[in-house]
């Protein structure tokens, strides 16, 4: 089927949808199938639901009459005519990627920016070959900008996205150790996270550069359209304050408190207050926007249960995260225990990152160590190991621990935050 002929279709949608439980009147719904399922099968009732197309890789389900389109990859479909879209589209459009921080500093800059634009951006994490594309379909004319997070853990695949969302602006968040199975160590990492700095720089747009990151300065040296951030000679600079154990930053003597545990937020705060001068919202509008953002989405949220002060990390891990999640958390004044679950997906170097995260544990200052999941599970004196979660709600079950502030942090896989209600 023809992109163009489609695209009018598309324009007098109400929206694009991959879940057939999410389809409302006028939606176009693209049946994507699994190994085992044919979604093409869902086809007629999403039309009967209101749909006003239906998209099916099985040509026994086509049907024009009744906009039951066919095509040979509903994949390549959505991400051609997510293409076709963004061309069309007149809006600066930002990229983020990177190691840690993404959705955090996504949600940031959007928050910032929403103070003097309509602002579009990525819903919750859907931030690769078939969210980013969702994004840009979502994008409508009444729409003044755009934030799209990109993530990756192979080669190549910011460079796909970025050739979808052609991006005005980037920025990389950070490159650290994620997905080191996948990229082939911190070495393909930072090339992989490059690929957008390779996009950007080829088409003449604009590269947001926190110049404390000696990476993200190599990598962008000798290019002219950076937007400098971080350092006092910057062409932003902001300092940094830490209160109730939350961070913020000061800019032209206004602070600026966030909601947001963890140091390591400062850079990402930077990234957003600097997204808003450039694009012209004043500090006092950025203050407002940096002090109602409140996390909810296990990233570095401060709960408070009684007198507990539990930090919910547990949306990821990887080394990087970990090590900045407990270094931070050391400032915490009083008793601290720390929960800490397996860091996943980091293939060869696995045990031995495991083995140094537990080192930087036990040089800290903490009251108790305890952790959840197999690769921790070298249990040693002075470390309470659990192998699951569900373990660990057992123990907790029957004993309380005795700390003024509780650290939970894991990759998603271990499901930490299942043991939160059981803490008391
Ligand atoms: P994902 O790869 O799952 O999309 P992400 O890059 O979007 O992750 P966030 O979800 O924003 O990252 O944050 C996940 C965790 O990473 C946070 O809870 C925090 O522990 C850590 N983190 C956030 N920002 C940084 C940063 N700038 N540097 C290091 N770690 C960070
Ligand atoms: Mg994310």
């Amino acid at each position: 089927m023809n992109i163009s002929d489609f695209y009018t279709l598309y324009l007098t949608s109400n929206k694009v949808t991959i879940d057939s439980r999410k389809i409302e009147k006028n939606d176009i719904f693209f049946a994507f199938s699994g190994d085992n399922f044919n979604a093409a099968t869902l086809a007629e009732d999403a039309i009967n639901k209101g749909a006003k197309a239906v998209i099916v890789e099985d040509k026994n389900y086509e049907n024009s009459n009744k906009n039951i389109f066919f095509v040979e990859s509903t994949l390549f479909f959505l991400q051609e005519l997510a293409k076709y879209h963004r061309a069309q589209l007149n809006i600066p459009i930002i990229a983020l990627t990177g190691s840690n921080g993404k959705t955090t500093t996504k949600e940031l800059i959007h928050a910032v920016l929403s103070q003097k634009f309509n602002v579009q951006y990525t819903f919750g994490n859907l931030n690769n070959h078939i969210g980013v594309p969702l994004t840009l379909l979502s994008i409508k004319p009444e729409h003044e900008m755009a934030v799209i997070e990109m993530g990756a853990n192979h080669q190549k695949e910011i460079e796909f996205l970025s050739q979808i969302a052609r991006p005005n602006f980037g920025y990389i968040t950070n490159f650290g150790k994620a997905h080191l199975e996948g990229f082939g160590g911190v070495e393909g990492v930072i090339k992989g996270k490059s690929e957008l700095y390779d996009f950007l720089k080829s088409n003449d747009q604009f590269i947001v550069v926190n110049e404390n990151d000696p990476i993200q300065v190599q990598k962008t040296d000798g290019y002219d359209l950076v937007i400098p951030f971080g350092r006092r000679d910057s062409e932003f600079y902001f300092e940094k304050i830490v209160e109730n154990n939350c961070v913020g930053l000061i800019y032209n003597q206004i602070e600026a408190v966030s909601n947001l545990t963890g140091e390591y937020n400062f850079t990402n705060l930077c990234a957003a207050a600097t997204f808003g001068l450039y694009f012209g919202v004043e500090f006092t509008l950025i203050k407002k926007a940096i002090e109602d953002y409140t996390p909810t989405n296990m990233r570095s949220q401060i709960v408070k249960k009684g007198e507990i002060t539990l930090v919910l990390d547990t949306y990821n891990a990887n080394p990087s995260s970990m090590k900045v999640s407990l270094e931070n958390f050391n400032h915490f004044e009083g008793s601290k225990t720390i929960i800490i679950g397996d860091m996943l997906e980091l293939g060869e170097e696995s045990a031995t990152e495991h083995l140094q995260i537990l080192d930087l544990a036990k040089s800290l200052n903490f009251d108790e160590i305890i952790t959840v999941g197999p690769h921790f599970k070298n249990a040693e004196a002075g470390v309470t190991s659990f192998l699951t979660t569900e373990d660990l709600i057992a123990f907790l079950k029957e004993t309380k621990i005795n700390s003024q502030n509780i650290l939970l942090k894991a990759s998603r896989g271990i499901a930490l935050e299942k043991a939160l209600e059981f803490i008391n």
